[in-house]
């Protein structure tokens, strides 16, 4: 039977007035186009990558690819990713030209599993790039000092990580650079649109080279690049949405807080660990329904709490990729038991209660 109480979406994604204001300015100004709104969210966000330089540009897709080819990988190159993530971060290994080799995971934070990595890196490594995948950490102090000892660089794909951090350190600022998307279903958005963190100001250039055909001062091109330039539009939203981040994720963490509290003790449905030290900002509140996943979405479906899951193909298995040989039992394993329930800070205290009470109902019922 479906509740009268209506159905809690499992992500809402923000448009409010201030937002709507901010956009409509910027188009009256006549200045659309990667002007001075760029320019001021990129300093704005330094403080929640912890980097010396942010670069905006259209999408996290792009950020990645500009990302990859400021640091000069591409053709004969590996980059070591998660099968367990959004295609897009093997996508961009491949739209450069590189080869992506999977790595499997540690069931627990669903990062990159350290020793999975170490085991595949050959001559032709190039890159790793955890993925912090659900805005949980990767395991980074492993996987720097693995890199380091490897001299390989880190490329961190923190799309789903708006302030994420480990011992206070910000997610984006571990490696030679970072991503994160702002897509309208993440932690913050611009409608589309994508940044990358660095702290090496010669890769802050190279980047904003890329992603405006290479220029720098007008029609003399020094490289070759693209065109993923974000949008002043974008930009305006995305800065009003920054101003927001803290108060939103401080929300989604003490929802988290309380659906950890009623799942405490439970078998059927296992909460998302965090380990010691690691800033989770609960992009996904991912459980485990090691018992029968499919059976669960449809009780909550039926008790109106939207779920989804995130990703119910690990991308080794996806048609571009399935060519690869891999094998990944903790990867398998997490696509076929996970679970993302509603957990976005426009959530009531009635919507928590149904939450919290329709995943401890499935206790005996799997
Ligand atoms: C959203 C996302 C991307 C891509 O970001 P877009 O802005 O959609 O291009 C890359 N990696 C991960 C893990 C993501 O969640």
């Amino acid at each position: 039977m479906r509740s009268e109480l209506g159905v809690i979406p499992p992500a809402k994604p923000h448009i409010g007035e201030a937002e709507i204001e901010a956009a409509v300015a910027v188009l009256r100004s006549g200045m659309v186009v990667q002007g001075p709104e760029v320019a001021a969210f990129e300093a704005g966000f330094t403080a929640v990558a912890g980097t010396g330089h942010c670069v905006a540009v259209n999408s996290g897709t792009s950020a990645l690819q500009l990302a990859l080819l400021a640091m000069g990988i591409g053709p004969g190159d590996e980059v070591i990713v998660p099968s367990f993530s959004f295609a897009a971060s093997a996508n961009a290994v491949r739209l450069v030209g590189a080869d992506p080799v999977f790595a499997d995971i540690d069931p627990a934070s669903f990062g990159l599993d350290p020793a999975a990595v170490e085991a595949l890196i050959g001559p032709r490594t190039a890159a790793i790039m955890p993925v912090h995948l659900y805005g949980n950490p990767a395991d980074m102090a492993s996987l720097v000092a693995l890199a380091e000892r490897h001299g390989l660089a880190i490329l961190e794909d923190a799309c789903q990580a708006h302030g994420a951090a480990v011992d206070g350190k910000p997610v984006g600022s571990f490696g030679k650079a970072g991503t994160f998307s702002f897509y309208p279903t993440k932690n913050m958005h611009s409608l589309e649109g994508g940044m990358v963190s660095t702290d090496a100001p010669e890769l802050a250039r190279t980047l904003r080279l890329l992603r405006n055909q290479g220029m720098e001062t007008r029609y003399q091109n020094e490289i070759v690049g693209a065109n993923m330039r974000m949008t002043d539009v974008a930009a305006a939203i995305g800065r009003v949405q920054l101003g927001r981040l803290e108060e939103w994720t401080e929300a989604r963490r003490a929802n988290a807080a309380r659906l950890d509290a009623a799942l405490k003790g439970l078998t059927a449905v296992v909460a998302p660990p965090v380990a010691a030290g690691a800033r989770h900002v609960y992009h996904q509140y991912t459980v485990r329904v090691p018992a029968g996943r499919d059976r669960a979405q449809e009780l909550l479906t039926e008790a109106g709490i939207g779920s989804a899951v995130y990703y119910p193909t690990p991308i080794h298995r996806l048609a571009p990729y399935a060519h690869l040989a891999a094998d990944l039992p903790e990867t398998d394993r997490a696509a076929a038991e996970v679970l993302s329930v509603p957990i976005h800070p426009s959530l009531t205290d009635l919507d928590l209660e149904r939450i919290a009470e329709a995943l401890t109902g499935l206790e005996g019922r799997l």
